[in-house]
Formats: structure tokens, sequence, C-alpha cells
């Protein structure tokens, strides 16, 4: 008998589970919902007897090979970074969404315009909830998008669970028809394992998969839980307190901005102890499968890199210019673009040989994505 966790043992190697929710979803929407996610975004039995054996839930998990290739022929993926179309820099026009942005605000403004053109119904976002956690909100209206963006927090609270704002955690468990509630056409907002996994389930055909129109992917070295002792560390590597700080922000360093105005970059391998243990594993740095990737890397504060790499993807991007977004200018910078691609070449490839070098160690048989 092939039991979720019988067929999780034998491909997946313990503690690389990337709390993408993706098997949850799929129990939820498709069968009776014998998996649940616990309190740290694994999976578990709710109920083993409500288990119909299908396999699903294996099949649609990040870390296992077996539609890697189906589903990477489906979207035309082509080495070293997934398809691309074009790379831009952008930000959002309206300077209140770029000051509660992460980067330039260019998820949020193009989330904005496809909701007030039509052609989205909702998104899936992460909302703050309460000062410093985040959870994954199935937005439908412009002040949700909005409530949404960027993050926040409220320094007068302790830091408990800033390391939440960087979580991934089961963001796909809102792809569910309970939850979508025949919505038709919504943006999937995630990291690369989110839109992995996601796009595993629509290679298989399986609802609810077809309710999700655009993946919206965030470039991402990983994901960091931040503890006491990990947080009074890095505020004496950067020389800053945590009282001062308004907000964190990972790019080729990792950047703390201070109250003051001042950014302090500190170099990524401060964060190497705080990493989830899944994370070291994995290998897209770039959401090398979804329609469109973004990221802070290379460019200017306040800006966003942008990848299109579906024609949906792309004609998305290119229909919000001048309503909700501005590309950069390019003539004091001609080769931004170039820069951008090439360092994202550069980062994605250190990503990958990282965790292929992690991989390397587990022991004969385990886990090979690649
Ligand atoms: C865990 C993580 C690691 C990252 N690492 C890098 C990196 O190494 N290099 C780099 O260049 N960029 C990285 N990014 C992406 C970067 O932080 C910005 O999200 C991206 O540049 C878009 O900025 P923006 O201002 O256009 O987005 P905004 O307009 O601020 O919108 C961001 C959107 O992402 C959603 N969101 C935020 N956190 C999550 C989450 N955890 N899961 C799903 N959705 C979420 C928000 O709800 C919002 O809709 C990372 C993002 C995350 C979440």
């Amino acid at each position: 008998m092939k039991t979720f966790f019988h067929l999780k043992q034998e491909v997946i190697e313990p503690g690389l589970c990337h709390r993408c929710g993706g098997c949850v979803s799929l129990c939820t929407a498709v069968n009776y919902g014998a998996l649940e996610l616990d309190a740290d975004g694994r999976p578990r039995y709710r109920d083993p007897d409500r288990c119909i054996e299908c396999g699903l839930c294996h099949a649609a998990c990040p870390e296992n090979p077996e539609l890697e290739a189906e589903t990477r022929q489906r979207l035309a993926w082509s080495a070293p970074v997934g398809r691309v179309l074009s790379v831009r820099v952008a930000r959002a026009l309206d300077p209140q969404v770029r000051q509660k942005a992460t980067d330039g605000g260019v998820v949020t403004a193009l989330l904005l315009h496809l909701l007030d053109t039509g052609h989205i119904d909702g998104a899936i976002v992460a909302r703050p909830k309460g000062s410093f956690r985040r959870e994954p909100h199935l937005a439908v209206s412009r002040e949700e998008i909005l409530e949404a963006a960027g993050f926040h927090f409220d320094t007068t609270q302790s830091m408990a669970g800033l390391g939440r704002e960087y979580s991934h955690r089961h963001g796909l468990e809102l792809v569910s028809p309970h939850v979508l509630k025949g919505l038709r056409r919504v943006a999937l907002v995630g990291t690369p394992c989110q839109i992995h996994a996601f796009r595993r389930m629509e290679t298989l055909g399986v609802v609810p998969s077809e309710s999700v129109t655009l993946c919206l992917g965030l470039f991402c070295s990983g994901n960091f839980a931040f503890g006491e002792e990990q947080r009074a560390r890095l505020a004496e590597a950067g020389g800053f307190s945590w009282d001062d700080v308004v907000k964190i922000n990972v790019k080729e360093t990792f950047r703390v901005h201070l109250r003051s105005g001042e950014i302090r970059a500190l170099d990524l391998q401060v964060l190497d102890g705080l990493k989830h243990h899944a994370c070291r594993y994995c290998e897209d740095y770039a959401a090398e499968v979804a329609d469109v990737s973004f990221g802070g890397i290379s460019a200017p504060e306040g800006w966003t890199s942008v990848v299109t790499r579906t024609p949906k993807g792309r004609a998305a991007f290119v229909d919000a210019l001048g309503r909700t977004l501005e590309e950069h200018d390019r003539t004091g910078q001609p080769d931004l673009a170039d820069r951008v691609l090439e360092q994202l070449m550069g980062a994605a490839a250190a990503k990958r040989r990282q965790a292929q070098a992690f991989r390397n160690r587990l022991t004969p048989g385990a886990s090979q994505r690649r």
C-alpha cells in the first residue's frame, strides 16, 4: 500500500520538505483532506482513513523529480535560468505603493492593474497578520492587494516572528475550490518552490489549477527563521538596533533599512545559519517556471527587476506600463537589463551549485532533482 508517507519516505529525504503546501492543497481540493499542515507548515496526516492513495500529493511535491521534465517542456523552460522573453527594470507609478513595497512595488502595481482591468478576480498573496506575521490570503479588492504589499512591521513590538516575513509557508493551500469559490482568474504570487508545486498540479491537470491564470514568482535565495539569538547576532554584525529597523530586504546583500534612512548592507552569508533546512537543497533562485519573475537583484534601490517568461506574463506586464507601472529610463543606463540578467544568472548558478553540493552529501538514492 502506497500512502503519502510511504511515497515521501521512498523518494524524498526527510527534512527536504519546502513547506509550500502543494500536497495539502491538492488533497483538500481533489480528495477528502487526509492531510493537513502542522504548526511549522509541514504536511502530516489529519486522518489516514481519508487517504484514497492516489499519490497526487507526492506527484505535486517540488522535490519529486517525476514531473520535472514534462513541466519544463510544457513551459518551454531553457537553461540556465528558464525561459526569458524580456528583462526589465520597473517600479510602481504610485508613490504610495512604492513606499509600502519591498522593492519597486511592481508586483502590487501589476496586480492592481490586472484587477482594475478585469483580467483577474483576485490574487493569492501574503498579508500581514498582526505586527510581524504573514499569512496566505486570497485578495479580491484593491485594498487587500495593497495591504499585502512589501512587508510591515511595528518596531514597538518584539522582533519575534520577523522570520515569518520571509516565510513561504502553505500559500498553496488557498489554491482550493473551497477558497476560490468559483473564481476563475486568480493570480498566484509565490516563491519558486510554490510556483513549482503549482506547475506540477497544472501538468497533472488537476483541479483547481485551472483557476490560476497567472503565476508571479519571487526570486529567492532562501527563507529564513530569525530566533532571538540570531537576531542579536545580526544586530551585532550590522551594528544596528532592531528598534531602529523599518524594513529588511534580500537582494545581492541582506539590507537593513533604518529609521534614519540609512541602509546597512550585510553579506548574505550572515543569513546562512538562519536558512530553512530545505532551502539549502533548492536549485531555483529565479522562479524559473513562473509567468513573470521579480526580484531586487541588480535593480537600483526602489526598483524591481522583472523577467517576463511567457507571452501571457509579458502581455500583462506591458499592458500595465504607463498605467500603474513605469520602466527605468534606459537612456542613462542602456545596459541595465543585460546587467540584471548577468547578475541573475550568477546568483542562480551559485544557488544551484550550493544545492547540488548539499545533495551530493545526501545518502545514495536520496532526492536528486536535476
Ligand atoms: C523568501 C523570499 C526571499 C527572497 N529573496 C530574494 C533574493 O535573494 N533576491 C532578490 O532579488 N529578491 C528576493 N526576493 C524577492 C523580493 O524580496 C521582492 O519580493 C521582489 O523584488 C518584488 O518586489 P516588489 O516591491 O515588486 O513587490 P511588492 O509590491 O512588495 O509585492 C510583493 C508581493 O509578494 C507577496 N509576498 C511577500 N512575501 C511572500 C511570501 N513569503 N510568499 C508569497 N508571497 C509573498 C506579497 O504579499 C506581495 O503581494 C525574496 C522574496 C521572498 C518572499
